[in-house]
């Protein structure tokens, strides 16, 4: 966690914690066990998760009560790690902000009580502190109203409760993790990306700086306009297994020549770094290099977080090695940018995932681009 981080830092609320009694619905349901669930919270609770807000609820109540409630009222699943108890409220969040590894400063707190708030502000000074009767205009705030809604926003909360079942069954497992990974039935797509998935993709290189191979981001409009150039690729990957989504997690912008491809950007989500999608996606791209007929070339410049991307690459074969076709890439791409080679042969495909990817022998004629 930064210590230099601002006590109230700017940017958007990742997680809500609802207070329920007379906050969440109206009433005390230790006095009256129906309370109400009003239209306006019903539609605020749906409209943040749309949004990917999270949601989560802290609470003075017996759990299986006030749980068995929010089930009546259909609104239990949109509840992550819910803290229904009796300590104090300030504790409650911190423990939501560690299950969900999010700085407290995302996260924001809302209860009727003054002496509640005070109490969470006092201890998480960088906690969003609301009032009940704030709750209806939650949803025209700035700090609730993220920049971009994409895909994985939208199913945020579906991908963090595949998570916690995951991570619940890989505890229980007995066997390898090798035999855990077969066991989830994992699927990896590989596509060209769409218009509408580039805003992912900047999303997963902004948070993914420990798996980013250049340690460079691309803003959403070079990717956006690199799309449009016949010589780019730019690809998505994407991860599913029998828990769940776990959304976008990885991206890998390609620039073609005749005798190389040139692979300016991989980068994966260290969500998955256990799952080793960084290696599947470069040997996947060695064995479509290989029916290719091309080399592969790679920026790589190590910086104090990608170690594990490093490995990636010296394992998957990439080196220093001198060839011809270094000749068609333009001079460095940066500073401290080393531009590791590879001679393609053909590889096996991957034994925990299946792996669902395009055709890339087409790239080869760029040669299209060359004299005949
Ligand atoms: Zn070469």
């Amino acid at each position: 966690m930064s210590d230099t981080a601002p006590a109230v830092p700017p940017g958007t609320v990742k997680c809500l914690v609802w207070d329920l009694d007379n906050t969440l619905w109206h009433g005390t349901l230790l006095e009256d066990e129906n309370v109400v669930l009003s239209e306006a919270n019903r539609e605020v609770i749906v409209g943040l998760d749309a949004r990917g807000v999270l949601q989560s609820v802290c609470s003075r109540n017996d759990h299986d009560i006030a749980w068995a409630r929010l089930e009546a009222l259909g609104i239990a699943d949109y509840f992550v790690v819910p803290e229904i108890g009796w300590g104090p409220k300030s504790d409650a969040v911190r423990r939501i902000a560690d299950r969900l590894d999010f700085a407290p400063g995302t996260l924001a707190f809302i209860d009727d009580q003054p002496a509640e708030r005070a109490e969470v502000a006092f201890h998480l000074p960088e906690v969003r502190c609301y009032a009940a009767q704030d709750a209806t205009t939650l949803l025209s705030l700035p700090e609730f109203s993220p920049r971009s809604v994409t895909v994985d926003s939208r199913q945020r909360r579906t991908m963090y409760q595949a998570g916690f079942r995951r991570t619940d069954e890989r505890e229980r497992f007995a066997g390898s993790s090798e035999d855990f990974l077969r066991s989830l039935d994992m699927v990896m797509r590989i596509g060209r990306a769409t218009d509408e998935e580039l805003s992912r993709v900047e999303e997963l290189t902004l948070r993914t700086s420990q798996m980013n191979a250049t340690g460079v981001h691309y803003p959403d409009e070079v990717l956006r306009a690199l799309l449009t150039l016949p010589s780019h690729e730019v690809l998505v990957t994407t991860l599913t297994d029998r828990f769940g989504p776990h959304g976008a997690v990885g991206v890998v912008l390609l620039e073609k020549h005749g005798r190389a491809w040139h692979l300016k950007l991989l980068a994966t989500s260290c969500r998955v770094v256990a799952f080793g999608a960084g290696t599947i996606i470069l040997n996947w791209l060695v064995d479509q290099a290989a029916l290719a007929g091309v080399h592969l070339l790679a920026d790589f410049r190590a910086t104090d977080r990608n170690r594990v991307m490093e490995i990636a690459y010296r394992f998957a074969g990439f080196d220093e090695q001198s060839c011809d076709c270094r000749d068609e890439i333009p001079e460095s791409s940066g500073e401290d940018v080393l531009l590791l080679h590879l001679t393609a042969e053909r590889r096996e495909p991957p034994t925990t995932v299946r792996l669902i990817a395009p055709d890339m022998t087409d790239l080869a004629p760029t040669r299209a681009g060359l004299p005949d």
